[in-house]
C-alpha cells in the first residue's frame, strides 16, 4: 500500500499512563497502520503503552483484525435486505396521525427558515 505516506500524528495528546486515553486514540493509529502509513513518531507513548498492557494490546489486536478485514474485502457484504423485526415491521405499516404530521411541518418550515447558507 501507500508506505510513503506519513500518517497523521495523534489528534490529541497520549497520556501513556491512561488506557482511556489509548483507547480513544487506537482508531486513528489502527487505521494508519492497516492503509500501510509511515507511523509519525509521536505516536510512540502509545506504542510503548501497547507494549505494556496486556488489556489494551487485546482491543488492539480485535480492532486491528476487524478493520484489516474490512479495508481488504474479507469481511463479506452484505448483498441481501435484512428482514425486519415484527415490532419495526409494525411501526412501519402504521400511517403517522395526522396531528404528528401537522407538527412535523411546521417544525421542518422552522428549520428552513433558520437556515442561512454560508457565502
Ligand atoms: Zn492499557
Amino acid at each position: 500500500m501507500s508506505s510513503h505516506i506519513f500518517g497523521a500524528p495523534p489528534s490529541e495528546p497520549i497520556d501513556p499512563e491512561s488506557h482511556g486515553s489509548v483507547l480513544a486514540l487506537l482508531p486513528e493509529y489502527v487505521t494508519q497502520l492497516v492503509l500501510g502509513q509511515r507511523i509519525h513518531p509521536d505516536w510512540q507513548p502509545l506504542r510503548q503503552h501497547l507494549r505494556q498492557c496486556r488489556a489494551c494490546r487485546a482491543e488492539y489486536n480485535s480492532l486491528y483484525q476487524q478493520m484489516q478485514a474490512t479495508y481488504n474485502g474479507t469481511l463479506p457484504a452484505v448483498t441481501f435486505t435484512p428482514t425486519l423485526p415484527p415490532f419495526l415491521r409494525e411501526q412501519r405499516a402504521r400511517r403517522p396521525q395526522a396531528a404528528h404530521r401537522h407538527r412535523t411541518t411546521i417544525i421542518h418550515r422552522r428549520i428552513r427558515s433558520n437556515f442561512r447558507p454560508r457565502s
